[in-house]
């Protein structure tokens, strides 16, 4: 195993757009400056909404923006065993209930009223939800400050493998970043109100538990966050640098006159120098397309 680790984990849903290559940046800047491997790993567990082609053109465009990755690339699809693990490990804990609620029965529920919290033997078609309690999770974040959140009373009980069988976002996470030494966790600050559960999970698992930032949300002219579903146009790799100045700002970073040449190893290795969470304001920051 290797030891402590930033990481970028893009979905492969679609190809990279600024507000990723937001994350991508500042999770490779902070790598650096604290002497980190950066690790990609590739959030491939939502079959259904891979795109074909995503995987390999993000590859590519994280390697024409100069964000060289260290060993090889990870898949969660390939993780499957771990995730039964700690599934087997939380049952031991007795933490785990299968729940056939539907979409619709929890539709009005912003917290998860506990139906099913009494069904402990598998039924086809449930999902296994995992047991929360009253008592405060709590984190600082580099960003945002000293965080505090129960779970009880923000989500309750919440959802680790999928009535589809998958695996839930937030156990794969939780697993991956816990085992695989990721010391710090750079992400868009749209992830922010799921990292309590995740840090519930590697608590429980026994898992290291990595430092939390989390970046501005790049917002278009509408106020949307830049993504796939508001359309937000892939990046063009033969503009690897101008996409890298575009970003700078919103990290921090501004970059002197002159710097309009250089190539985009050249402004990484300025950026590595000059990064510093704290110089990011917490919040969103619009984003002129
Ligand atoms: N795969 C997630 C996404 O693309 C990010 C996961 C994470 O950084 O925790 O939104």
């Amino acid at each position: 195993m290797i030891q402590h680790a930033g990481r970028f984990a893009p979905s492969p849903t679609g190809p990279l757009h600024h507000g990723s290559l937001l994350a991508a940046t500042a999770s490779y800047l902070d790598a650096r400056r604290q002497g980190l491997q950066w690790w990609v790993r590739i959030d491939d567990l939502d079959s259904p909404r891979v795109a074909s082609g995503a995987e390999d053109s993000i590859l590519r465009t994280l390697d024409a923006h100069g964000l060289h990755w260290d060993g090889p690339v990870q898949r969660q699809s390939l993780h499957i065993d771990r995730y039964e693990a700690a599934l087997t490990e939380l049952s031991r804990q007795k933490l785990l209930f299968y729940c056939s609620c539907s979409r619709q029965t929890l539709a009005d529920a912003q917290v998860y009223p506990g139906t099913c919290r009494h069904r402990h033997r598998p039924v086809a078609d449930t999902a296994i939800r995992v047991r929360v309690d009253e008592a405060p999770i709590r984190f600082h974040d580099l960003i945002h400050g000293d965080q505090s959140e129960i779970l009880s009373r923000s989500c309750g009980d919440f959802v680790v493998r999928r009535r589809d069988g998958f695996i839930a976002y937030q156990l794969a996470t939780a697993v991956d970043d816990g085992s695989d030494a990721i010391t710090r966790v750079v992400r868009g600050g749209d992830l922010l109100d799921n990292t309590a559960r995740q840090i519930y999970l590697m608590q429980h698992l026994g898992l290291q538990v990595p430092t939390y930032a989390h970046l501005p949300v790049l917002v278009d002219s509408h106020g949307r966050k830049l993504s796939k579903q508001t359309s937000a146009p892939a990046l063009n790799d033969r503009n690897a640098a101008a996409n890298l100045l575009a970003v700078f700002p919103f990290l921090g970073l501004n970059p002197p006159a002159g710097t309009r040449e250089w190539s985009p190893g050249e402004l990484l290795d300025w950026g590595a120098v000059e990064f510093d969470l704290a110089r990011i304001p917490p919040g969103s920051a619009t984003f002129r397309l």
